[in-house]
């Protein structure tokens, strides 16, 4: 049996259930100047406020600046007209042949287990995704299972949400059992933030479904900035990595909270120290609804050239962009903007 020692905290349940969801009492729990209501409230209406408290432990209170809340705080700027910005940025309707399945590249497949998260993320790209229309219940799990067996070209299957580890441990290992009934799958892949929200959501039971499947199984989890990782994720992380599950992060961009190239490398370095290799580092896919982390292509690049030049190459993530109906990420090359660097 894998030991957890976690037992001095919240169960995940717990946690989850006791996450802030008042804008009120989220700025009076930060000392912030209740100025910041009124347009919490307005946007909380668009997308609604959720923030554990593990999490909500990590912000620095008074400081309205914080990299942690502005993920996490509605703003009056989510209320404001887009233009050019979508509610499905990355086209995934066009990619949702059944409930709860979205196959966008040819060797894998998406799966929507839950259309719930431990937080919501002011950036995040499904925000406006529709997870009434994707729910999995027993009917449609059967259509998943018989879709897969007749796609022998998929060997990947990956679990998303919403986050996948809202799902509880029993069904969790019920859906893995049955996937790897499927001779021609060979990888389960789990991305997820829930662990870096709420690191007592790795349970003894989940690693050992994990651990335990013919499957190889990988975590990706979704960190953005190093004030992120604590003790709970790094004891989180050890514990996946024990059981020589591959852990791998992937970041978004973001204008305001991770985009210098001073806080990128102590994102790399932390996530490193902390067992958790830096993956990608995607560019913000724009949401209608978040336009105020957008940053401009050429920035991000720029960034990119300066971070390389202060990273060995294994602690460097490969900056990405998704675009619709390609058949897989974009890599873009860092590049030094010329406009900056005029000679
Ligand atoms: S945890 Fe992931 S899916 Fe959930 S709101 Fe944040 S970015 Fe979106």
């Amino acid at each position: 049996m894998i030991q957890i020692p976690f037992t001095q905290l919240r169960s995940w349940q717990d946690e989850l259930r006791d996450a802030i969801t008042d804008p009120a009492e989220l700025l009076s729990h930060l000392e912030l100047s209740t100025d910041l209501l009124e347009a919490a409230i307005q946007a909380d209406a668009l997308f609604g406020l959720k923030v554990p408290r593990p999490y909500l432990a990590r912000i620095e209170k008074g400081n309205p600046l914080d990299p942690l809340l502005l993920q996490v705080l509605p703003q009056h700027q989510e209320t404001q007209p887009q233009p050019g910005y979508s509610e499905d940025p990355l086209a995934e309707q066009q990619a949702n042949p059944l409930p709860g399945l979205i196959h966008k590249y040819t060797h894998r497949v998406l799966l929507v287990l839950s259309g719930a998260c431990a937080i919501n993320c002011r950036y995040c790209f499904r925000r406006h995704f529709a997870y009434q229309e994707n729910q999995l219940g027993k009917q449609q799990w059967l259509q998943i299972l018989n879709y897969l067996r007749q796609h022998p070209e998929v060997d990947e299957v990956i679990f998303s949400g919403g986050d996948p580890l809202a799902t509880p441990d029993t069904r969790l290992q019920r859906m893995i059992q049955d996937l790897e009934q499927i001779p021609h799958l060979e990888r389960l892949r789990i991305h997820t933030r829930l662990p870096v929200v709420i690191p007592s959501r790795i349970t003894p039971t989940l690693l050992s479904a994990l651990s335990s499947t013919r499957l190889q199984s990988l975590i990706v989890l979704h960190i953005n900035h190093p004030n992120e990782i604590d003790d709970g994720v790094r004891q989180a992380s050890r514990l996946i990595t024990q059981q020589n599950i591959p852990l791998l992060n992937q970041s978004v961009l973001l204008k305001g909270i991770n985009d210098s190239v001073s806080v990128q490398k102590t994102l790399s370095k932390t996530l490193f120290a902390a067992g958790i290799l830096p993956y990608y580092l995607f560019l913000f896919d724009p949401v209608v609804g978040a336009a105020h982390f957008d940053l401009p292509e050429v920035q991000a690049k720029d960034l990119a050239a300066k971070l390389q030049a202060e990273l060995p190459g294994y602690l460097m993530p490969r900056l990405a962009v998704e675009i619709p109906g390609k058949a897989s990420k974009t890599l873009l090359i860092p590049t030094y903007d010329t406009r900056n660097h005029p000679e």
